[in-house]
């Protein structure tokens, strides 16, 4: 994340902090110093939101622990003033193992809060009249705090915890995707009821909004994100190659590739060999600048790129996409295993035609 500074880092898992949320600390800092309370209250409500989000780190490492557990690295933590995120490698698809990972991180702010109660036999009483900031000392603040981070983030709602043990739920019965869709649906009603309620009622928290706001967007977010992920999952080169090319024969000159670019709308002619064999590529931005500086009559295999990745038409669209970005040809040469001729041609926009073709038959479906 952009504008945040390393802390230190535990078990291989970095934990950062992003600028904002010093500007918050100094913020508290200044706020009860310039109240006139002095300089040791200013130094314990600064040591208090910071005891606080120690809470917060230990509870992405409550989510981290379980997830090592899965083999699943966690390169960091981001401290950020609405809490922390942890930045998992990749979540669990197992339903049962995505709710253990989920259900972790509130379980260490449980065992926390019990700890303070057992402890130090500091107990609290809720009633419509309790102020956060005024009642209590610190140990029953600490565990009002943690009691709070445990009931916001089983808010079923993308994207606190609660949402993911939702959708692992759902998960256990029917598709991921769906599961996915239909958690995040809950989360964005749950938000626009909240808001709703705010409005008839006319009692607007702004902070409560801006949160109903944050869940709505996040929620339809993660749907989005299951959804393109499910639309490239199974796909092969195959599904998405184009068959039907010219090409250009061994002796070609740049003439007879001018000829076969204003014929069509295909911009990069494979050049082949006496056998059929992929022997390089000619591109339209090669052959225009090519035939100003050496002029109709030259040879094209002087003038083309040698294509030395290829790809086959059995391998996953997304591997292929990985190497057709590193290669320096604009499209990938599909070779048949057997005799190696070349059978088609991959490039971005026809796997970008092939995603959004996929996409638009899932929503049919769905
Ligand atoms: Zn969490």
């Amino acid at each position: 994340m952009k504008w945040s500074f390393r802390l230190f880092t535990i078990a291989g898992t970095e934990v950062r902090v992003h600028v904002t949320f010093l500007l918050l600390l100094l913020f508290v800092a200044s706020q009860s110093y310039l109240s006139g309370q002095g300089l040791p209250a200013a130094l314990e409500s600064t040591l208090f939101i910071t005891v606080m989000f120690g809470c917060v780190v230990l509870h992405e490492f409550g989510h981290v622990m379980a997830a090592r557990g899965y083999g699943i690295r966690t390169p960091d933590i981001t401290l950020l003033p609405i809490g922390g995120v942890a930045r998992l490698e990749r979540m669990p698809r197992k339903p049962s193992e995505e709710l253990v990972v989920a259900i972790s991180g509130p379980l260490v702010n449980v065992i926390i809060a019990a700890a303070i109660w057992l402890g130090f036999g500091i107990s609290t009483a809720f009633h419509p009249g309790y102020d956060f900031i005024k009642t209590g000392g610190f140990l029953e603040k600490l565990m009002v705090w943690n009691i709070f981070m445990v009931a916001f983030n089983l808010i079923p709602a993308f994207p606190m915890d609660g949402g993911r043990v939702l959708r692992a739920f759902f998960a256990m019965f029917m598709e991921y995707g769906t599961a996915t869709r239909r958690a995040a649906s809950i989360g964005q009603g749950i938000a626009m009821m909240v808001a709703i309620y705010m409005l008839l009622n006319h009692t607007i928290h702004p902070m409560i909004l801006l949160i109903c706001f944050f869940i709505f967007m996040a929620a339809g977010q993660e749907a989005a994100s299951v959804t393109q992920e499910e639309a490239t999952r199974n796909l092969r080169v195959r599904d998405a190659m184009i068959t039907d090319f010219r090409t250009l024969p061994p002796e070609a000159t740049l003439r007879d590739g001018v000829e076969l670019l204003l014929s069509g709308n295909q911009q990069d002619f494979p050049v082949l060999d006496t056998h059929g064999g992929m022997q390089g590529m000619l591109t339209r931005n090669d052959l225009i600048s090519a035939l100003a500086e050496k002029g109709p009559g030259h040879p094209v295999v002087d003038v083309m790129r040698s294509c030395p990745v290829s790809t086959l038409a059995t391998i996953e669209l997304t591997q292929a996409l990985e190497i057709l970005n590193a290669s320096d040809c604009p499209a990938l040469p599909v070779l048949d295993p057997i005799d190696g001729k070349l059978i088609g041609l991959l490039t971005t926009e026809n796997i970008g035609e092939a995603l959004m073709v996929r996409a638009a038959l899932m929503k049919l479906r769905a």
